[in-house]
C-alpha cells in the first residue's frame, strides 16, 4: 500500500495494471487523504469513457468523486487552476501530449497522480501509460486475481472478437489473467487461425 507521510513537492505518480485489478479504487484512496488534508483536488478523464457517468469517477465498486471529462490532455492545463493535486483517470486513452502536460503539472509544484491500463488487450504497452511510467516519480502496479487460475493477473483478455484497441466494457467483455493462463489462451488463438495445426 502507498502512504503519503509528506507533504508533495510537484511530482508525478502512476497507478497501472489490468481491469478489475483496484487502479481507480487506489486512485479514490489517495484523492479522499488529500481531500482530508485540505488540498484542492481535481480529477479529469476522457470524455471516451462514459460507461457510467459524465462527472463523476467511479470504480467498480461504487466509491465514487466527480470528475471533469477532457477531449484532450491540453485541456487539463487550461482546466487545472488554482490546485494542489490534479488526478487522471483512464489515462491510457489519451495521445501522448498527456506525458508533456503532466510534466508541466508537475515541475508547476503539482501533485499529478494518473491511473490506467498499462497494457493493452493484447499485452502490448498502452498509449502514453510506458512513458509516463519513465518520467513519474513513483509508480505502483496493481492486480486483478486470474479467473482461471487464481493467480495475481496482469492482463486484460477480450472475451469479444472484436479488435478495436478502444472496446469498453465490463466482465461480459474483458477477464483478467496471469501470463501462463493469458499465454495458453493466445497460443489457442493462433493455433486456430493456422492451417495444418
Ligand atoms: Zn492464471
Amino acid at each position: 500500500m502507498f502512504l503519503e507521510t509528506q507533504k508533495w513537492n510537484g511530482r508525478i505518480e502512476v497507478i497501472c495494471g489490468s481491469m478489475f485489478s483496484g487502479k481507480t479504487e487506489e486512485l479514490i484512496r489517495r484523492l479522499k487523504r488529500a481531500k482530508f488534508a485540505n488540498q484542492r483536488v481535481e480529477i479529469f478523464k476522457p470524455r471516451i469513457d462514459q460507461r457510467y457517468s459524465r462527472e463523476e469517477v467511479v470504480s467498480h465498486d461504487s466509491h465514487s468523486i466527480p470528475s471533469t471529462p477532457v477531449d484532450s490532455a491540453e485541456s487539463i492545463l487550461l482546466l487545472a487552476n488554482n490546485v494542489d493535486v490534479v488526478a487522471i483517470d483512464e489515462a491510457q486513452f489519451f495521445d501522448q501530449n498527456l506525458v508533456r502536460v503532466c510534466q508541466i503539472l508537475a515541475n508547476n509544484g503539482i501533485r499529478v497522480i494518473v491511473a490506467g491500463l498499462d497494457m493493452d488487450y493484447l499485452g502490448n504497452p498502452f498509449g502514453p501509460m510506458p512513458n509516463l511510467m519513465a518520467v513519474a516519480e513513483h509508480i505502483v502496479k496493481v492486480h486483478a486475481i486470474c479467473l482461471r487460475c487464481g493467480d495475481p493477473a496482469q492482463y486484460s483478455h477480450r472475451l469479444s472478437d472484436s479488435t478495436r484497441l478502444v472496446e469498453l466494457g465490463e466482465k461480459d467483455v474483458y477477464e483478467p489473467l496471469c501470463r501462463h493462463c493469458f499465454n495458453l489462451i493466445q497460443n489457442e488463438c493462433k493455433s486456430i487461425h493456422t492451417p495444418g495445426n
